[in-house]
């Protein structure tokens, strides 16, 4: 048999010309952009032929650094307790853990950790994901401070009980005053209770004082 050039299993490159071509000039491009924080979702969304998200959010680049955050995190307020739950269309009336800022309910504690930790959230927050690089004096100042804090002496069991001790019944009281103040708040927003002046109507027709109401 002769040798046929080009035949069925002979590869060669004029074979995938079909395939798609990638421009490397314009993808490196379009990546150091990317990189640089210059392309948003919105700019790689168009360049897909998609539409742009509607909203007047400045671009993540224009957004804050990734900030800590200074607030505790509450995921065991509601542990153990009961809660009647209506079937509601309104995110914070439904069960689970609610976001006031991004107006949204997460079923279960992992995912309201990994909710607020994420992009959406921190968008809604004004923050990007971009996190502020630290200089070499600021990764000193914090060896230091770590430093410091394993050189304290460390209280011991009774002490740390009694300090444990102290933080949650000045948590109690706080707790007791909010509602205290709750309660008053809403007596002065009642109307004031509406004297029975039906009974002393009957009671005069019928030809006496009065039914004898505890109301005063
Ligand atoms: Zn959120």
């Amino acid at each position: 048999m002769s040798e046929k050039k080009g035949g069925y299993y002979d590869s060669s490159a004029g074979d995938t010309n079909f395939r798609r071509k990638w421009d490397r000039a314009e993808y490196e491009q379009r990546a150091k952009d990317r990189e640089r924080g210059i392309l948003d979702k919105d700019d790689q969304r168009k360049r897909k032929g998609g539409k742009p998200k509607e909203s007047d959010e400045p671009p993540s680049s224009e957004r804050e650094l990734l900030k800590a955050r200074e607030e505790a995190i509450d995921l065991t307020s509601n542990l153990n307790k009961t809660v009647v739950v209506q079937a509601s269309n309104i995110a914070s009336r439904q069960p689970g853990y609610y976001c006031e800022v991004c107006d949204c309910v997460v079923k279960d504690s992992v995912n309201y950790l990994d909710h607020i930790n994420g992009r959406s959230h921190q968008r809604n927050m004004g923050m990007s994901m971009r996190v502020e690089r630290s200089t070499v004096d600021q990764v000193r100042a914090r060896l230091e401070a770590l430093k410091r804090k394993v050189n304290e002496p460390e209280l011991d069991f009774d002490a740390r009980i009694e300090r444990a001790q102290k933080e949650d019944e000045e948590e109690k009281r706080a707790r007791k005053r909010e509602k205290k103040e709750r309660k008053k708040k809403r007596k002065e927003e009642a109307p004031p209770e509406v004297a029975a002046t039906d009974d002393i109507d009957i009671a005069s027709m019928m030809g006496f004082g009065g039914f004898g109401t505890s109301k005063k």
